[in-house]
């Protein structure tokens, strides 16, 4: 091991044991030691200290759509890395879709990381997409480094991406749990979808009528019996419906191996507050009502849900129409996420380190990445945010550093102001400014 380089000190380090005053020793990018606040600055260290900042792991958002190659304009791996720095995540996961070409094979993956290796500001891993007749591709996608696979169960938003019918679900499901990989799911029955009122235009009342929960509902429970039928590790992509959580509570009381996210737009916007017209509001599921939303809240307390990610997708504003049937389908929210999800968690009574559990430590855990991230604690990567937890700032649509600043969270106040962000040792990002980048590509063995 090499000698002790850097020191980060607070007064509230949150680590797995607990929030403590501690001394974090890092040596070769590596988390070597968490000692009392005030040990000795070991010889040749520098030490950073925080004073009363909350020292946090770096947190790992599992579900980011960089759109690149194929649609830069829509986001990158250059904008999208420095927002999410900017918000405190050091390791992202970049959807298998919007890209072109979406990351369905081998060739298509080694095309998306030639793009994303000099780009990329924090950490990166892929999923890969399970696509009608792809089946041939999961396993080598698999041993390529993919951490797991997204289906559609219900049209994606890109022709390029086609979802899976119960049949084809069934067969990708049956190839992914033979080398016991992980497949992650857009959750929405496409029938119900169907036989909903479509009716279009600026009222978010019709754009909700046209995506109801039960759509999500049916959904989950034929993922259920897919997953128990075949011992399959699956899990529920942004899930915005809380009725579907006594299903998925009880599936794994059976011993179903499901898992849950969901994402802070959820948590903390409500339908009844979406203007008419405002399309940055569209995501699919939708945005419900807030007697839903305290369903999620109280998942996301028992344990139900375990992960909190941004599904952060972007577009060009042009796309953002005023109608919601045609208006891109997707909510930017990378560089906020942490800001956001702690605003509405401690005025809930939660504390950080619960958010740090769901944004960090189980997403990491999700896609087998917890070696490494997801935690303060020796031998994990030296990744960190530093956070003012009780100061508060606005949200200025120009300070975001996403490609496209359209955002739901426009003249919001938040929370929480990511002071500095750490990727192995390093600040590579503080008051808007970057270094030049240092993130890894990550793959399932790596
Ligand atoms: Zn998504």
């Amino acid at each position: 091991m090499s000698d002790a380089e850097l020191v980060l000190r607070s007064t509230r380090v949150i680590t797995p044991e607990g929030t403590r005053p501690a001394s974090v020793v890092v040596a070769g990018g590596t988390i070597t030691a968490v000692l009392p606040h005030d040990a000795d600055v070991p010889p040749g260290a520098r030490l950073e200290d925080f004073g009363d900042d909350v020292l946090l792991p770096g947190l790992v958002d599992t579900h980011v759509h960089v759109n690149d190659p194929g649609r830069t304009e829509w986001e990158g791996f250059w904008t999208a890395t420095r927002a999410a720095a900017a918000g405190g995540i050091t390791t992202l996961v970049d959807m298998p879709l919007n890209s072109l070409p979406p990351t369905t094979t081998v060739g298509n993956l080694r095309t998306k990381q030639d793009v994303a290796r000099d780009k990329a500001h924090i950490d990166v891993g892929f999923w890969g997409g399970a696509l009608p007749g792809n089946v041939k591709d999961l396993r080598p996608l698999h041993e390529a480094g993919v951490l797991g696979f997204k289906a559609f169960l219900s049209p994606s938003g890109v022709e390029e991406f086609p979802h899976l019918t119960q049949e084809e679900l069934a067969r990708s499901l049956a190839e992914i749990a033979s080398f016991d990989g992980l497949l992650v799911v857009h959750a929405e029955d496409p029938r119900h979808l169907a036989a909903a009122p479509q009716q279009g235009g600026p009222k978010y009342a019709d754009f909700l009528a046209s995506r109801p929960h039960h759509a999500e509902d049916t959904a989950v429970a034929a993922l259920i019996e897919r997953a128990r039928r075949l011992d399959a590790r699956v899990h529920v992509l942004h899930l915005s419906s809380g009725d579907a959580l006594p299903l998925i509570a009880a599936a794994r009381a059976d011993g179903v191996r499901i898992t849950v996210e969901t994402c802070p737009h959820y948590l903390t916007l409500t339908a009844e507050e979406v203007p008419d017209g405002a399309s940055e509001f569209k995501c699919c599921p939708p945005i419900r009502e807030a007697a839903n939303q305290d369903l999620l809240w109280q998942a996301l307390a028992d344990g139900t849900i375990d992960c909190v990610v941004t599904d952060h997708s972007p577009s060009t504003a042009d796309l953002k129409t005023d109608d919601f049937a045609t208006a891109w389908g997707g909510i930017s929210g990378l560089q906020l996420s942490l800001s956001a999800v702690w605003t509405e968690a401690r005025r809930r009574g939660h504390g950080l380190d619960d958010v740090v559990r769901w944004m960090s430590a189980h997403t990491a855990r999700l896609v087998g990445l917890d070696a490494r991230k997801g935690a303060v604690a020796p031998g994990r990567d030296a990744d960190f945010a530093v956070l003012a937890p009780e100061e508060t700032f606005t949200v200025d649509p120009a300070a975001l550093h996403h490609r496209n600043r359209v955002t739901a969270y426009a003249g919001r106040t938040l929370h929480g102001v990511v002071r500095s962000t750490w990727l192995r040792g390093e600040r590579i990002a503080a008051d808007g400014e970057f270094t030049a980048p240092r993130g890894r590509l990550l793959t399932r063995t790596h």
